[in-house]
């Protein structure tokens, strides 16, 4: 914006702003494509899921897959369904997301209820984790990111957008990940803001007490996999860098659901959903309990991909498993219409997150990367866009 030109001539200035905002009036936007209203969103949290299926999300415990051991895995089947199965797909998710389903999504929308006619997908056809995640940070496909290997890459991210676009310092955007790869997919810069990911432990510098016992913990608590550590250290490790160091933006990758279902345990699969539900209601406590953050946060909570649909493939996904295109993204917030499941809506894209989420700040991602999908209308209170012709 070139803020000298006018700067002389106050008279033209006033003239040129009053029909500025007449026009605005008209049109109902800014030129960020900004509702007219301002934002009470100063500061968002996203979350993503890995591998988290619409079945579970939207249903709860899966029937099908949960049929035979041979398939779902289940131990002691009686146990998962005294926990979990109820006699229709709304109770099912209840008992499954108590929090989630009975209060948080109240408080904004979820997308992706494919069987009500709202369906969310990723533009990358590769549909493993990190193009899924290249695509959420980046707003785009990205072809070059083609293996889960750990690599950065040249491609900003949104979450360097806004950190740079605010001025904000460098505690104050942050990326909590199980796994390593979320330090260098966050940004395209190592050091930009601050990163904590895999078997890393906070800088003794910078931790509290708690984060040095959770730095200490994670070596011993067994993780599923070699290749990331317990959600329940980085879920812990972001919440008390939240009290300490009151971020506006906060990225916490959890990675366990894709590791019980690889494992084709699909009543430990239920059982980590159960606790993400309680972290999930951790996190909403904690910022309505901060003069910091209530009223004004935006939490943005999503996945990478789906996964098979079929008893025998529910635990794979990737390219030609039917299922893993299948995701969801839940927006939560002041901004937000308290609408809950939203559908019918027309089709949104995983490469639509970065803009969504960039808008919550009223900065328009567009400008640094003119190929991103556009914010969701909705997440706003806008109207879905005119279907293409
Ligand atoms: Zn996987």
């Amino acid at each position: 914006m070139p803020r000298t030109r006018f700067s002389r001539r106050p008279t033209c200035r006033a003239v040129l702003t009053l029909i500025a905002a007449i026009v605005l009036l008209a049109a109902g936007t800014d030129p960020l494509g900004a509702a007219s209203h301002p934002l009470r969103t100063q500061n968002v949290i996203l979350v993503t899921v890995d591998g988290m299926r619409i079945q579970e999300m939207f249903g709860g415990m899966d029937g099908d897959v949960s049929k035979k051991e041979k398939y779902s895995g289940i131990d002691d089947l009686a146990r998962a369904r005294s926990r979990f199965w109820r006699p229709t797909p709304a109770e099912r998710r209840l008992a499954l997301m108590p929090f989630f389903w009975g209060k948080l999504v109240h408080q904004g929308i979820i997308l992706g209820d494919k069987e009500k006619g709202s369906s969310v997908h990723p533009r990358n056809p590769l549909l493993f984790s990190a193009p899924g995640y290249a695509e959420i940070l980046t707003g785009q496909y990205q072809p070059d990111v083609t293996t889960n290997d750990v690599k950065r890459y040249p491609h900003p991210t949104v979450l360097e957008y806004v950190h740079r676009e605010l001025k904000l310092g460098k505690t104050q955007v942050a990326t909590f990940g199980s796994w390593d790869g979320f330090k260098t997919l966050s940004s395209s810069q190592a050091g930009a803001f601050f990163t904590n990911g895999g078997y890393e432990k906070i800088p003794a510098a910078m931790a509290t007490p708690r984060m040095a016992y959770l730095g200490e913990l994670q070596d011993q608590i067994m993780a599923l996999w070699e290749s990331g550590r317990s959600d329940a250290v980085t879920f812990n490790l972001a919440l008390e860098y939240l009290k300490k160091y009151r971020p506006r933006l906060l990225y916490i990758a959890l990675g366990e659901p894709d590791d019980w279902a690889h494992a084709r345990r699909y009543d430990r699969l239920l059982d980590y959903l159960h606790v993400l539900d309680d972290y999930l209601r951790t996190l909403w406590q904690t910022l309505e309990a901060s003069e910091f953050y209530r009223g004004r946060t935006t939490l943005i909570i999503t996945t990478d991909h789906g996964r098979g649909v079929r008893p025998d493939d529910w635990v794979e996904h990737d390219e030609g498993i039917a299922g893993s295109e299948d995701i969801w993204v839940a927006v939560i917030g002041p901004d937000t219409p308290d609408l809950g499941v939203l559908a019918p809506y027309p089709t949104v894209h995983q490469a639509d997150i970065a803009a969504t989420l960039a808008r919550f700040f009223s900065l328009d991602y567009r400008k640094l990367n003119p190929e991103a999908g556009p914010p969701i209308p909705a997440a706003f209170g806008d109207p879905p866009p005119a279907p293409a012709e």
